[in-house]
């Protein structure tokens, strides 16, 4: 039986409609900013394998390390004890996070990260004795597949059989130039109900809203106002973090700074599980206390695990390394270009570049996961490129170290699927 047969007869895949999507293909190997499937054919990893694999698969900067960690220190229980892994990354992170962020609180994957911020913020106000038990988030926003995170999501088609049981949560629109007065008279009214705890958002670009990008001049002044009524800000950085919106954190395009950051996806360079939900001095304090009960009692099995922490660490190094600061450069440089090509035409209705993430929406109408979509897909993969188009959306999100001849593959790919629409 082959592989893909086996894969059927126990496997349930992630948002998958197992009875219209019975396929799986089996991918064995992967090197740089290629997968190779089980007959050695190779797909350039044009979304980074969601946004994980960012200094591209199997990187022996990354994979040496983690393997001399494996022999030294495998994992051991985060609570009572600590490590020099975890302890390096605090120090790490805190040397390159925006605003001033001061602790670090570790848990397993961006979902449980935002679930994490929603706790923290709701007990924060909870311990003051103060009734703040709503939250603020943006339309079609995403957020994460856990109740919290779920909660705050404004992608709803998928979560309707969870509807009643989501936390209390008001939306606003994106804000922007169209939209910014009435968007701030809403979020105004909101304050006013003295009940918020906090404003959730993904700061600049809304990933699963099909890449969708917004100005960051009308972000920040929602942000000043949450700040000047005491509503705890929450910059849900797991998509857009390091350095994929070509600043180190997409909150960097803001002076206000968040009051707490979720981080995870390339955080460990695709290596493990892991996420972090960072915050401000302040934020911590709130749950600083004599009494036991006002402490955070959350907290998972491999929280800081060892090699996961030794991946992020190495994963930050070479973030911060000549070689990747410029490949970001010369692959936003590349989109451009691309984007002024396609941009004029017939089937392309509109073009958006933000360090390197490309993304280009046709004309036609279709749905999220509808048939145009699996056409473009099969095409893309056919054609040894590997990309997820989202409804009328086509993104490329590759792995820094991905080469210009593997970039002009996708963009010419990308430019003979128009004509399949
Ligand atoms: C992917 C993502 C999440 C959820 O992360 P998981 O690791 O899939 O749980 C949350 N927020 C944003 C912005 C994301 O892109």
């Amino acid at each position: 039986m082959s592989l893909a047969e086996r894969d059927k007869k126990h496997l349930w895949h992630p948002l998958t409609q197992h009875k219209t999507h019975p396929d799986h293909l089996p991918m064995v190997r992967a090197k740089g900013a290629l997968l190779f499937d089980e007959h050695d054919k190779s797909y350039i990893d044009g979304i980074a394998s969601w946004y994980t694999c960012m200094y591209g698969h199997s990187n022996p900067e990354i994979t040496e390390r983690v393997k001399a960690q494996l022999d030294v220190l495998d994992q051991v229980v985060f609570s009572g004890f600590t490590h020099p892994p975890a302890v390096e990354l605090s120090e790490k992170l805190i040397g390159i996070l925006p605003g001033s962020m001061e602790k670090i609180f570790f848990s397993d994957n961006g979902s449980t990260a935002v679930d994490v911020a929603i706790k923290m913020s709701l007990q924060y106000f909870f311990n003051k004795n103060e009734k703040r038990n709503r939250i603020i988030a943006l339309d079609n926003a995403f957020h994460g597949d856990t109740f919290g995170a779920m909660s705050v999501s404004g992608l709803s088609v998928y979560n309707g059989p969870f509807e009643e049981h989501l936390l209390r949560v008001d939306r606003i629109a994106v804000p922007e130039a169209g939209n910014i007065e009435s968007v701030k008279a809403r979020f105004q009214s909101l304050l006013d109900s003295g009940e918020i705890a906090a404003f959730i958002y993904e700061p600049l670009v809304q990933g699963a809203a099909a890449m969708h990008m917004f100005e960051s001049e009308y972000l920040e002044e929602l942000l000043s106002m949450a700040r000047s009524h005491g509503v705890l800000t929450i910059a849900d950085e797991v998509m857009t973090g390091f350095g994929k919106t070509g600043k180190m954190f997409a909150s960097e395009y803001m002076n206000c700074q968040p009051d707490i950051i979720c981080l995870s996806k390339s955080l460990t360079a695709g290596i493990a599980p892991m996420a972090l939900t960072c915050c401000t001095r302040a934020v911590f304090e709130g749950f600083f206390d004599e009494q036991i009960v006002k402490g955070f009692f959350h907290g998972h099995t491999y929280s800081a695990n060892p090699l996961a922490c030794t991946a992020a660490i190495a994963g930050i190094d070479l973030l911060q390394s000549k070689g990747i600061q410029d490949g970001i450069l010369r692959i936003n440089r590349r989109h451009s270009e691309f984007e002024a090509h396609i941009a004029a035409h017939p089937k392309v209705n509109s073009t958006r570049v933000l360090g390197v993430i490309f993304a280009l929406d046709l004309k036609t109408k279709t749905d999220r996961y509808g048939a145009l979509r699996d056409k473009l897909y099969h095409f893309f993969m056919e054609n040894g490129v590997f990309l997820r188009p989202l409804g009328n959306t086509i993104y490329i999100l590759p792995p820094f170290v991905i080469s210009d001849a593997e970039l002009d593959k996708i963009y010419e790919v990308i430019e003979r699927s128009l004509e399949l629409v």
